[in-house]
């Protein structure tokens, strides 16, 4: 047996975003170029950590992946762990991560590590990221500690869980957060450092049809309900409102609610980015008593984005009835 073959067998799939683009010419904007040979050709060291599986699945900008993209990606991860990988690692793009994360975490049956990294720097860039949180998303891939932990975000030498972890700042190098919990972990030496322990993961069958909608609107001052009565008319089948504060609408905003929610399920999170929703604080028309009186869900801890995935996979196996299991206070 040669010394390679006594490797872990890592499989790293590159869907695009910053970590896989450059520009083609000085003074022009970067695009995705670099595909999965070429974003490892930038990290020699990696195949002396493991026996390397790669493809690259696609070359997009993350806000330009779909659901159907992400099932297919979640179909090549779950082949290389039954083909005996370890561990299965996807660049991508760091403004969708967060959403994607999540999806993929839901849908996760293994213990085996699925981690998902990008960087905020291109390949053009000096002082570029994406090599550095490729390496440290392959040492927490690999490490026995990391097993368990359902979809990671490794990105700035965090370990953040996919329920969690937002993209908090546009630029920043220190981009990515997890508001209330912060990270799970950290990369220490190359090693993978937890601080929590592995929370019980629920899983969710994969989706038996992929044409349904759902839709996410911001509570904001003064708003109409123009948009609200649109959700029905254009058949989406959920509803999520980023809703302010503790998860609160105008009372204009609750009526329209109340109209709608005994026909699809309607969820209010909180749009300030941390904090759980409340339940029996206010009692005002448009607060959580109101709101939870006409068949409205408070999303709890999970931000707007996240309802809108778990929401969207829900309904595609019928299971919409158990939401409120899935919506921790
Ligand atoms: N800053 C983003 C990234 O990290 C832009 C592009 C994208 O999300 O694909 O990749």
């Amino acid at each position: 047996m040669t010394e390679v073959e006594h490797l872990p067998r890592l499989s790293i799939a590159s869907l695009g975003g910053t970590v896989s683009m450059q520009a083609d010419a000085p003074g022009r904007g970067v695009t995705p170029s670099l595909d999965c040979e070429k974003q490892l050709a930038l990290l020699p060291q990696l195949r002396e950590l493991a026996q390397l599986e790669i493809a690259t699945l696609c070359l997009v900008p993350s806000a330009s992946l779909s659901f159907v993209m992400l099932l297919e990606v979640l179909a090549w991860a779950r082949a290389e762990i039954e083909a005996g990988s370890q561990a299965v690692i996807l660049t991508q793009g760091t403004d969708s991560l967060e959403e994607t994360a999540y999806f993929f975490d839901l849908l996760w049956p293994y213990d085996a590590p699925l981690v998902l990294t990008g960087a905020m720097r291109s390949a053009s860039q000096p002082g570029s990221d994406g090599p550095a949180n490729l390496l440290a998303a392959a040492q927490v891939a690999l490490a026995q500690e990391s097993r368990g932990r359902g979809a990671l975000v490794v990105i700035n030498d965090q370990i953040h869980c996919s329920t969690r972890v937002r993209k908090t700042a546009s630029l920043a190098m220190a981009a990515f957060e997890s508001p209330g919990s912060g990270a799970i972990g950290e990369l220490v030496e190359g090693m993978a450092v937890y601080r929590q322990m592995p929370c019980p993961r629920a899983v969710l069958p994969l989706p038996e049809r992929v044409e349904h909608r759902v839709a996410l609107l911001e509570a904001c001052l003064d708003a109409d309900t123009a948009l609200l009565q649109a959700v029905a008319a254009f058949g989406f089948e959920g509803l999520v409102i980023a809703g302010f504060g503790a998860g609160h609408v105008s009372s204009a905003w609750s009526d329209m609610l109340g109209e709608l929610a005994p026909n699809l399920p309607v969820i209010v999170a909180t749009r300030t980015g941390s904090g759980t929703t409340a339940r029996s604080t206010y009692g005002f028309a448009g607060a959580e008593i109101d709101l939870q009186s006409k068949g409205v869900h408070m999303a709890g801890q999970l931000c707007p984005r996240k309802c809108r995935i778990l929401l969207w996979l829900l309904l595609g196996t019928g299971q919409q009835s158990s939401l409120c299991s899935w919506l921790p206070h």
